[in-house]
């Protein structure tokens, strides 16, 4: 499906109700320290279609705070409100389902710990002495092998563990690969033999759900866009909500005509999204006053 001057009927379909996107950053929005060129020109588009829309990342070696200020830079302004975190999707399940849990060994950046300090929690340090009740692992910019070693002491110990996300690598454009917090988990698995006792983030679709809920959205009036199959779009179709698939980031073409199932659109960036929103918008209001006449 390309934008084109014409929408095909299930595309127009699913595009005309939506009044809230939301947004992954790393391969849809930007890569690196830099927005795609249609992002901006996009985010514009939204505004004037009277359209909101929340940021959501697995990346938790930001806090809140931090990627506001990193998407600052970049030249978009959000408030911490329109951002939700792969941190924050742990958070809420630590004080729903293990309430008993207080004090944490967190194999994550000082942005993580940030944030579970904010919520109360006491952190441990790296010493067999500083025993926690949980272990967190995150996607940890700061990682020292002897943290490693600790999580993984822990881990085997039987204490509770928990990861924020699964992706594997973060996207960039430097002549690097950025090892992500599945990485981590799988380096884990080989020294303890144990996976999480659970993995929020993408693709758990608890995060839409607290958005939907925060917004009064039904289901068809928000949709998930984003670079990943496996996380992006696998989390829209958990939750049944609309799944938009960008080429900008991870996915190829080929990949994305044979993911089954297939995302419900698929554009080439955030500029061809845009002007399809245009078209379907426009082509409901003229419907809607041809069904008034
Ligand atoms: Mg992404």
């Amino acid at each position: 499906m390309t934008g084109g001057s014409v929408l095909a009927d299930r595309t127009r379909n699913l595009l005309q109700p939506l009044r809230h996107l939301v947004l992954d950053v790393d391969g849809t929005l930007a890569i690196d320290e830099n927005l795609f060129p249609s992002t901006k020109r996009f985010l514009e588009i939204l505004s004037g279609l009277g359209m909101t829309f929340t940021i959501i990342t697995n990346n938790s070696s930001r806090s809140r705070r931090e990627h506001c200020a990193r998407l600052d830079r970049m030249g978009i302004e959000i408030s911490k409100e329109q951002i939700l975190v792969s941190t924050q999707a742990t958070l809420r399940y630590l004080k729903e389902s293990h309430p008993e849990v207080k004090r944490l060994f967190v194999l994550g950046t000082p942005g993580l710990q940030e944030e579970f300090i904010a919520a109360g929690y006491e952190m441990c340090e790296s010493r067999a002495e500083d025993e926690p009740d949980a272990v967190i692992v995150g996607f940890d910019m700061s990682l020292t092998y002897e943290r490693l070693c600790r999580a993984a002491y822990w881990i085997k110990n039987g204490k509770k563990y928990f990861a924020t996300h699964p992706d594997y690598v973060c996207p960039t454009d430097q002549p690097t690969v950025l090892i992500d917090c599945g990485s981590i988990i799988s380096c884990l698995k080989a020294a303890t033999g144990r996976e999480p006792d659970a993995i929020l983030g993408k693709p758990s679709p608890q995060m839409l759900e607290v958005i939907r809920k925060k917004h009064g959205l039904k289901k068809p009036q928000i949709a998930m866009v984003g670079d990943r199959l496996y996380t992006d779009m696998a989390m829209a179709r958990a939750d049944g909500v609309t799944s938009i698939l960008v080429l900008c980031g991870e996915t190829t073409r080929k990949q994305a005509d044979s993911a089954q199932p297939s995302p419900d659109i698929v554009v080439a960036d955030p500029g061809e999204l845009g002007s399809m929103l245009v078209l379907a918008k426009h082509a409901g209001n003229s419907s809607d006053e041809n069904s008034r006449s």
